[in-house]
């Protein structure tokens, strides 16, 4: 069984603060906040990085993007979010679980890279 932080999450071993859950997807509060809502979104099935993705993943990453799209509208993020995919050491991935961030809640959001 993976010892992942994210697929712990999944299993319920470590608490998170959800606020989206389906068969393949969950959904919680960034342990770390950068924007007053700071979600991340991820597939329950593991994959190390956005860098792993095959062709047989295209069906999760099309449920993960629009389930991103419900979660920020559900979070009041009506006019606009920012999403950031980190990948690899160059990416600054630091939980080897791919994630999508949903960034927003602020008016503008600050600039980033
Ligand atoms: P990355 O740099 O894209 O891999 O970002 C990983 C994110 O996971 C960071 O923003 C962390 O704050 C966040 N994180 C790490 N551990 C936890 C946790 O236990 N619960 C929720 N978020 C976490």
């Amino acid at each position: 069984m993976s010892d992942c932080l994210f697929c712990r999450i999944v299993r319920g071993e470590i608490p998170a603060r959800k606020v989206y859950e389906d068969e393949h997807i969950l959904a919680f509060h960034d342990i770390r906040p950068l924007a007053p809502v700071h979600v991340l979104v991820i597939p329950k099935e593991h994959v190390d990085s956005m860098a792993h993705l095959e062709p047989r993943h295209e069906a999760a990453m099309g449920r993960l993007l629009v389930a991103a799209a419900r979660i920020a509208r559900d979070q009041g993020c009506t006019d606009g979010f920012r999403t950031i995919v980190n990948t690899g050491r160059v990416g600054l991935q630091e939980v080897y679980h791919l994630h999508l961030h949903i960034l927003g809640g602020a008016d503008p959001l600050p600039p980033m890279l």
